[in-house]
């Protein structure tokens, strides 16, 4: 007998008949004598149209604490819902939202992180052979007000209890049966992989792949939780996230994946003083505004001043050219100019690590494909450019196909 943590996504409840075959896939588990913990997201599309009936009201949505009591509505629909299926099997079920089981967050509405977790409750119903259903993506802070985890954070919600209830295994149920080469919706010839390293994993969520979230990669690690992703409609193994294998790099293929994220955004500072303090006073006051800055790239100064570009999500954009303009004086009367409509695209593979080279080929692929190369970014096991976001398909593909990603997991 063992202890699963299934979490299922949007689309796979998508809908109430979805819900009742979500039931019978819980069902099946627990006739084979496991015990289950269920985790859910809201139904797919309802937290965009939670979100976007907010901005109607309040364009901005200043008001976080607000924005996350109507989000978490969305979880407990699919909750009740599904609880319900499963009584109709015959299965004892019963729903608990974040606050309810108390899943202590921080305070940081819409993008909270959970600091612990009260397993009290589901250890009851679990020793009382009750299957816990219970929302995903929410918590609660230490003053009570509920609070939501940032998009996609039904996967970390799932990681989280997994880890703290100590289960063998915590499955998230998707609508692809596992992660692939790249996003199969971009390139059909895409590879469902068997096992997957954490590391590349953690790579792959953090430029783009949004098939985990990434601070759920980042929690299995942290926590050891054996995690795979599998899918809800069609029977398989799934793609296993591995811890162990660090050692021989030199079996790994070079290159696992290809991410990209689309919603990018270049901001270019030219003529800035190349002096010391110069990054800072730019970037610091970006920070303060809590915008998360990725990509920066500093050019060698000429004539005692230089050029300064970084990249920033697409919803921040107009923010920082707006900021930055209006302080162009203090940064010495430097021009400010920028590109909403850029995309990034990476290669991903702790094999990288022990093969050269691989950047180059890259390179030449995107140039054969016609692609400009606006920024490049390295790390031990990825590459990354920043490129026109009309040319992000096409780049996708070519890289696919350079590094021979749909014919063979990967290429020696
Ligand atoms: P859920 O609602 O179940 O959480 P998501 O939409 O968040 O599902 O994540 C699943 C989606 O992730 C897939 O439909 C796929 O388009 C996308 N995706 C992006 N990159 C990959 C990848 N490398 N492998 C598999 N899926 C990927
Ligand atoms: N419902 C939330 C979202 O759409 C959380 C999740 O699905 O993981 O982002
Ligand atoms: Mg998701």
């Amino acid at each position: 007998m063992a202890l699963y943590v299934m979490k299922f996504g949007g689309t796979s409840v998508g809908t109430v008949e979805r819900i009742r075959k979500v039931a019978e896939k819980v069902d099946g588990m627990l006739n084979e004598g496991h015990q289950v913990v269920v985790v859910v997201s809201a139904m797919s599309g309802e937290t965009n149209r939670l979100v976007d009936m907010a901005r109607e009201i309040m364009p901005a949505v200043v008001d976080t604490r607000e924005l996350d009591v109507l989000l978490s509505t969305g979880e407990q629909v699919t909750i009740a819902l599904l609880s319900m299926a499963l009584k109709s099997l015959g299965r004892e079920a019963r729903s608990w939202t974040g606050g309810q089981i108390r899943v202590l967050t921080d305070s940081a509405h819409s993008k909270a992180r959970i600091v612990s977790i009260d397993t009290e409750r589901l250890r009851a119903d679990i020793d009382a052979g009750c299957t816990p259903v219970v929302a995903g993506f929410q918590g609660v802070d230490d003053a009570g007000n509920i609070t939501t985890l940032g998009r996609g954070g039904s996967d970390t919600s799932a990681v989280a209890f997994a880890a703290a209830l100590g289960a063998d295994e915590c499955q998230i149920y998707t609508d692809v049966d596992g992660v692939y080469t790249t996003d199969p919706r971009v390139e059909a010839r895409a590879q469902r992989l068997d096992q997957i390293t954490f590391e590349e994993m953690l790579e792959m969520a953090s430029l783009g792949s949004k098939v985990l979230q990434i601070r759920a990669v980042e929690f299995a690690g942290n926590y050891n939780v054996p995690l795979r992703v599998l899918s809800s409609f069609e029977p398989g193994p799934g793609t296993l996230i591995t811890y162990d294998n660090e050692e021989d790099d030199m079996e790994q293929a070079v290159v696992s994946g290809i991410a990209f994220a689309r919603d990018e955004a270049q901001v270019t500072i030219t003529g800035v003083p190349d002096r010391p303090g110069i990054a800072y006073s730019i970037l610091g006051p970006i920070s303060d505004l809590n915008i998360v800055v990725d990509m920066i790239i500093q050019n060698v100064g000429a004539d005692g001043s230089t050029d300064f570009t970084f990249t920033v999500n697409r919803d921040d954009y107009q923010r920082v050219i707006t900021h930055l303009q209006s302080t162009s004086d203090e940064l010495g009367g430097a021009a400010v100019s920028g590109d909403d409509r850029v995309a990034k695209l990476s290669v991903v593979g702790v094999g990288m690590r022990s093969h050269a080279g691989i950047a180059s080929r890259m390179f030449r692929a995107l140039s054969e494909a016609g692609i400009n190369l606006r920024l490049i970014s390295t790390s031990e096991i990825k590459v990354s450019v920043v490129i026109e976001e009309k040319y992000l398909e096409l780049g996708v593909r070519s890289l696919h196909e350079e590094f021979g990603l749909h014919e063979s997991k990967g290429v020696a």
